[in-house]
């Protein structure tokens, strides 16, 4: 391990302000500390956002449910408002790695990590969510921009995600066995604007099959997802599945999507 200073401000405002230089905020350490054990990862200052209250929590505001940056994976698979309100995200939170990661893991660190085979981004992009910053507000469409790129800027913190409560929604996910990420994942959700579509663990970053979401619209059928053959463009192959494989298993994950969200 390198070594390399620590802070722990008390809130999200003390956070930022302490941002300067080589400096990196640190949240679950799930990712990071990995990546520097690795020596992946080289940074002269971590900030600890484990001691700002104000980061984490979990808030109904009308018809959004805003989940605080450094809210565990595993507060949001508990939550009573969230499983009332958005069953499909409790869900997924509650099917990321294992229970050590879902007690350490956050919200903010996996979408600023933007891992392309994880979990948090097939839902900020499937639920059309706003990513709330120190700074600004950024809708999920112009959020993820490639592998493990987003839109934040240097020291940007990510305080909030806010996610609109669809009509109904599902996420399933094939999970590469060892470690519980994505081989393939896919979250639909059915809106007031029209069926959203994200895929995970296919391509560079997280992406929204809009062929799927058109079939969709038409009829809300597991049929109608199933029936869309992708190309493989741009698709992932590896000694877990070949890019026609995943291609395949988006269709088939899609249909089964469908078919958790009818069954609400
Ligand atoms: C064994 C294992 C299995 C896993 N399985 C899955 C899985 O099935 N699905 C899945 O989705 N994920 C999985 N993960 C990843 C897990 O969800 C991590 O929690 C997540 O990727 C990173 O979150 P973190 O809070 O630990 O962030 P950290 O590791 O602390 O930070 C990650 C990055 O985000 C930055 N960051 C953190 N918080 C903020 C913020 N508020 N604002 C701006 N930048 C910030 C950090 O500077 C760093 O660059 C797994 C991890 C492990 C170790």
């Amino acid at each position: 391990m390198y070594n390399f200073d620590y802070q722990r401000p008390a809130n999200a405002g003390a956070a930022a302000a302490a941002f300067a230089g080589d400096a990196r905020y640190l949240a679950g350490g799930q990712s990071l500390v990995q990546a520097m054990k690795l020596r992946l990862s080289q940074s002269e200052r971590l900030i600890d956002l484990g001691g700002a209250a104000d980061l984490a929590g979990i808030s109904v505001e009308g018809n959004t449910v805003k989940v605080g940056a450094t809210t565990k994976h595993a507060n949001v698979a508990a939550s009573a408002d969230v499983i009332k309100a958005i069953p499909a995200l409790a869900e997924l939170a509650g099917g990321i790695g294992d229970q050590m990661v879902r007690n350490m893991g956050t919200l903010g660190g996996s979408i600023a990590n933007a891992d392309p085979a994880a979990c948090y981004p097939a839902a900020v992009l499937g639920l059309g969510a706003t990513v709330h910053t120190n700074k600004r507000s950024i809708a999920a469409d112009s959020y993820f921009t490639g592998m493990f790129e987003t839109a934040l800027q240097t020291g940007e913190l990510i305080t909030a995600v806010s996610f609109p409560v669809p009509t109904r929604a599902a996420y399933i996910k094939f999970k590469q066995p060892a470690s519980r990420f994505a081989l393939v994942g896919v979250f639909v959700a059915q809106t007031a604007a029209g069926v959203r579509v994200a895929v995970t663990g296919v391509k560079s970053s997280v992406f929204r099959a809009t062929a799927i979401e058109a079939a969709l619209n038409a009829s809300f059928t597991p049929a109608a997802a199933q029936a869309v053959k992708l190309g493989t463009d741009g698709v992932n192959g590896d000694m877990h599945g070949s890019a026609e494989y995943r291609a395949a298993m988006v269709s088939v994950m899609a249909g089964r999507a469908v078919a958790a969200a009818l069954a609400r």
